[in-house]
């Protein structure tokens, strides 16, 4: 149950997809000074080190935040998050990569909640633990120590028997997002009934799902399935960054962002920093991408390919 460790593939192309998105669309929420809740169903250890004995067991973090490092010249959404990992590293070398929950810490403003669930014990333990310190260094800073505790929640359980429990949010604005393991197949299924569930509380909020794309039939499904959820609008796009190869073979190809209610900015912003980012992460000819959007009335409208 509890094999999935994410300091194994912890900067990887796939955290390179989920964590620039994650910004922009945090980023889009603070356009108003309402307060927004943010919830990580699956929020990881929160900091990773990639010198550690994980990460660089298979090194992953080559094949995602690595070749963009010492590059200068990026799209605008790419350097905001290269410059929000750059901003943890002070010393110029790779040394920590952002979990979600850092990712969203940084970019989220004093007003806004954390909701963060992990249920690994170890993991949620290191989770606690990053933000003790990083509350600790914001204390010495002289800045946001007090309020912490309410703004940012560590809850080690499980993420999607909670969710439904916060939704609505108090403000009506929150990203809710979902990023299980999926080594367990039913966390397919399990993403989809929750999504259902939420959408019925609470059905104007942001869901971001990321999806690894693999053989079993769950995996190709599932795009397919999200799309038949009951959201105003949906978008997916898929950074595939070598030629697939069987599973288990070469490590993960291709993962996904599935997003629901998706901000109207992301869709044009995605069509200029994909085909820039297949060609910063391709390893051969097969490195592709594919965005395509759509509404639940009029089904996929339509579809960005390189
Ligand atoms: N969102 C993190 C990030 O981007 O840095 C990575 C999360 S990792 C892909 C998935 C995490 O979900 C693992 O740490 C795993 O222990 C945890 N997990 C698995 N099942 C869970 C559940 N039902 N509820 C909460 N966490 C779970």
């Amino acid at each position: 149950m509890f094999s999935y460790r994410h300091a194994f593939h912890a900067g990887n192309h796939a955290d390179v997809l989920k964590h620039f998105i994650t910004i922009q669309l945090l980023q889009y929420l603070n356009q108003k000074d309402v307060a927004y809740s943010y919830i990580d169903t699956h929020s990881g250890a929160g900091v990773y080190e990639l010198d550690g004995a994980f990460a660089s067991k298979n090194a992953e973090y080559d094949t995602g935040i690595g070749p963009l490092w010492n590059l200068t010249d990026m799209p605008a959404p790419v350097k905001e998050y290269v410059d929000l990992v750059r901003g943890m590293n002070p010393s110029g070398k790779m040394r920590y990569y952002p979990g979600s929950p850092y990712v969203a810490d940084k970019v989220a403003r004093e007003q806004d909640r954390l909701r963060l669930f992990e249920l690994h014990p170890a993991d949620s333990k290191l989770l606690a633990d990053n933000f003790r310190k990083l509350d600790e260094h914001a204390a010495q800073q002289g800045i946001r120590s007090t309020v912490r505790g309410k703004r940012v929640l560590v809850t080690r359980g499980d993420g999607f028997a909670a969710l439904k429990a916060l939704l609505p949010p108090p403000s009506r604005r929150a990203l809710v997002l979902i990023d299980p393991p999926y080594e367990d197949k039913q966390d397919y299924k399990k993403t989809k009934d929750v999504l259902a569930e939420a959408l019925g509380r609470f059905p104007t909020g942001t869901y971001a799902v990321w999806y690894p794309l693999l053989q079993r039939m769950e995996s190709r499904q599932f795009a397919d399935k999200l799309k038949q959820l009951p959201a105003a609008q949906w978008l997916n796009v898929v950074l595939t960054i070598k030629t697939p190869m069987p599973d288990g073979i070469g490590g993960l190809h291709s993962s996904g962002m599935f997003i629901l209610n998706p901000p109207y900015t992301l869709e044009p912003m995605l069509k200029e920093v994909m085909p820039w980012l297949v060609k910063a992460l391709g390893q051969d000819a097969g490195a592709r991408f594919t965005l395509e959007a759509g509404t639940q009335t009029t089904g996929t409208r339509n579809t960005s390919e390189r």
